[in-house]
């Protein structure tokens, strides 16, 4: 194995500033144990840590870096964006050019707000939905996360799933009590809530395809059943497209599965790795958004040129090649992997969505759920995950989270790639549940 001192130094350094050492929680790497590796950079799909060990990045910032790290088109963009200034709070051309290239994409979305993170996207799309409807409840499902805002806070998949909170202390109960939570893929379930208290919710907000409880598509016809119940109901549909959104399509989940959603959340990919996102949908629903209507939603960086230029350079270079691109290198990871763990007599499914997977040890049922995903083996995840991270690859830490493509895998990386898994994939057949 390869030293990790100095990611070990950094990181204890960084514990006597930062609580964890860290500013999102995953990255701390507690549900696989070890010491979190501190990149320094980063060139296509190889990073490279503070000791100078380097890897093949399969997480890509968690979703964003489609295009692989620091392409010359958008560094470029970006370097000419910071030339003319990085911050003027005022309106700007490329937040419009940005809006209109999300506008193009998704037929539903009729106009767009820019904000700063998923978090804040989703936040203010609930807010959004509860003015205009005038309703108070909210549903979600169980394993979906939609950022950190209080009431979404509710069982809400990886992150927290990690941390094994059923929740959070900090969000009361006044923050909550309007939030219903139910079990994912389960019409039955949505119909009763409905039935009950129909008149009295506000939204139903939904992951596109969830990617934070592992990769968990919707069953064929999943959100379609989603549109027809919100709208019999008078409530709004929010689809939560910050991860799948122009990662998985051109046009996003949306563009593989065409179901016309009230509001859309949209991050991650879109700023190309610089913090922006959006949320946007019916021209009469934002339109009761400030300064046009009453619902206050607001933020002084929000619409950051910088961050603008970002985005636009990626969506522009992400033609169809791109996506082609991404849905191979997917095929051939997941070949690669299923092959090793078939090989090594590790039972496992590899759920897929687009260019998203993810990876479920056992003997189980399908996943379809917040609960059947946690049902498999995760215990043997770590074993898994660190057999790779020693021989220069890095997986996402944790069972419940995606695996990210990126298009600049090359053969070199595959070639990594295989020579690792073989080991990796018994390393996991030894595993012993803690
Ligand atoms: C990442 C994510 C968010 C939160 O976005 P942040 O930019 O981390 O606040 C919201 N919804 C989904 C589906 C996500 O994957």
């Amino acid at each position: 194995m390869s030293s990790t001192d100095v990611s070990a130094k950094l990181f204890a350094d960084a514990a006597s500033v930062i609580p964890g050492g860290v500013n999102s929680p995953v990255r701390a790497f507690n549900s696989v144990g070890g010491t979190p590796r501190f990149i320094t950079s980063a060139q296509g799909c190889w990073l490279t840590d503070a000791d100078g060990n380097r890897y093949v990045d399969l997480v890509c910032s968690w979703g964003p870096m489609i295009l692989g790290h620091a392409h010359p088109a958008v560094v470029e963009a970006v370097q000419r964006a910071a030339a003319d200034g990085l911050s003027f709070g005022a309106p700007t051309p490329s937040e419009s050019e940005l809006a209109r290239e999300i506008i193009d994409r998704v037929a539903p979305v009729e106009r767009l707000r820019l904000v700063n993170s998923g978090t804040e996207a989703t936040m203010s799309a609930i807010r959004l939905a509860r003015g205009f409807t005038g309703r108070a409840k909210i549903v979600k499902f169980s394993g979906c996360y939609h950022g950190h805002s209080d009431a979404l806070l509710a069982d809400a998949g990886s992150g927290v799933a990690t941390l094994g909170l059923p929740s959070s202390p900090g969000v009361t109960g006044a923050a909550a009590a309007d939030t219903v939570v139910l079990p994912y893929n389960n019409v039955a379930a949505l119909e009763d809530v409905f039935a009950r208290f129909g008149d009295e919710i506000a939204c139903v907000i939904t992951e596109a395809s969830p990617g934070n409880m592992g990769t968990v598509p919707p069953l064929p016809g999943f959100n379609a059943e989603l549109r027809r119940i919100t709208a019999a109901h008078g409530a709004l549909l929010i689809s939560d497209e910050v991860m799948t959104g122009f990662r998985v399509s051109r046009s996003g989940w949306y563009g593989l599965d065409p179901v016309d959603a009230d509001l859309f959340t949209y991050g991650k990919v879109m700023s190309g790795g610089l913090p922006a996102a959006a949320f946007g949908g019916r021209a009469d629903v934002m339109g009761r958004l400030a300064p046009l209507g009453p619902v206050y939603q607001a933020g002084t960086l929000s619409g950051n040129p910088v961050a603008m230029a970002a985005g636009l350079a990626t969506l522009r270079a992400a033609d169809d090649t791109v996506y082609a691109t991404l849905d191979a290198n997917a095929d051939r990871l997941i070949g690669l992997i299923g092959d090793a763990l078939t090989e090594a007599g590790v039972a496992h499914q590899i759920p897929r969505a687009g260019n998203m997977f993810s990876v479920f040890f056992g003997e189980v049922d399908p996943v379809t759920d917040f609960a059947s995903a946690k049902a498999t083996e995760t215990w043997r995840f770590p074993a898994f995950f660190h057999a790779l991270l020693d021989a220069g690859i890095y997986p996402p830490p944790s069972a419940y989270e995606c695996w990210f493509v990126s298009t600049a895998l090359d053969d070199d990386a595959f070639g990594r790639i295989a020579e690792a898994l073989p080991g990796a994939a018994r390393a996991a057949a030894q595993a012993r549940p803690a």
